[in-house]
């Protein structure tokens, strides 16, 4: 079913449940990237670790082909924020890289982000990615059924405004996701609580927040993919698609649901039995 007047697909239960397969690829390959990540390892070696975990778990790699893209995964290092191709760059000690990873499953699909530390880390960037994370999960603890989409904007806006004075990078959003990876509606990082679409079962979203160090403002390279901070600061970006049911959210991609992260929030985890 698709409201008409906004573009917004609702899901049935079992398309959620054909989304949490998808979600379970997603997460996992995000899993063996996070151990592969280390100081000499090109970002074309995770990207062929990704696609071999994608398709060998019978799965398609939504990226690929995605409006010319090479990759199955977004490897943007440093100051680098979103939809870097991986390719012959060699990550050094030091980098701060973030992987967006993309799957498809019987024609449903997931979409996650992680940033990793590439060896030791300075302290400025660890805590750039602790922040970017932990917006996102203030994110989906603030989505209730009956509530509105911007509630998510707003709680992940005042967790990183409370804790830092960080970039939210504007010009990119989160988005709902199903049938197809980008659809209606967009998630914003920021803005005020109680606008936009309800929030209602069946509603899936992948919210992704993008901050960065230094100032938001941002270009594309000549590759016409990696956006790019304008100061050179470095960013971060982390991302996870979920559904709401009565009892609570439920994070597609995170491979127990969200149930740990959600607990520390005082959530509880809404996922569904097979
Ligand atoms: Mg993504
Ligand atoms: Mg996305």
């Amino acid at each position: 079913m698709i409201f008409k007047d906004r573009g917004i697909e609702i899901k049935t239960r079992e398309q959620i449940l054909a989304m949490r397969a998808a979600g379970l690829v997603v997460g996992r390959t995000l899993e063996l990237l996070r151990d592969a990540v280390k100081p000499g390892i090109t970002t074309g070696e995770l990207d062929a670790i990704a696609e071999d975990n994608i398709r060998s778990s019978g799965a398609t790699p939504s990226f690929k082909g995605y409006h010319g893209f090479t990759g199955s995964i977004c490897a943007s290092v440093n100051d680098e924020i979103v939809h870097g191709i991986p390719g012959e760059r060699v990550l050094a000690e030091g980098d701060l890289i973030s992987i967006d990873c993309g799957a498809i499953v019987n024609g449903w699909h997931g979409d996650a982000a992680i940033s990793v530390p590439v060896g030791t880390v300075g302290d400025d960037l660890l805590e750039l990615a602790r922040i970017c994370e932990e917006s996102m999960w203030r994110g989906f603890a603030a989505a209730k059924l009956g509530g509105r989409l911007t509630d998510i904007s707003a709680a992940v806006e005042a967790h990183v405004r409370a804790n830092s004075s960080y970039g939210i990078v504007e010009d990119f959003v989160g988005h709902g996701i199903g049938s197809a990876m980008h659809q209606p509606p967009n998630v914003p990082n920021f803005g005020k609580p109680g606008r936009g679409p309800k929030l209602v079962e069946g509603l899936a979203l992948a919210v992704e927040p993008m901050l960065t160090l230094g100032k938001q403002d941002n270009h594309t390279l000549d590759d016409d993919w990696t956006v790019v901070t304008d100061d050179g600061l470095a960013a971060a970006h982390t991302e996870h698609t979920f559904t709401l049911t009565p009892q609570g959210p439920w994070v597609l991609t995170s491979l127990d649901g969200g149930a740990a992260k959600l607990a520390e929030l005082g959530i509880t985890c809404g996922a569904l039995a097979d």
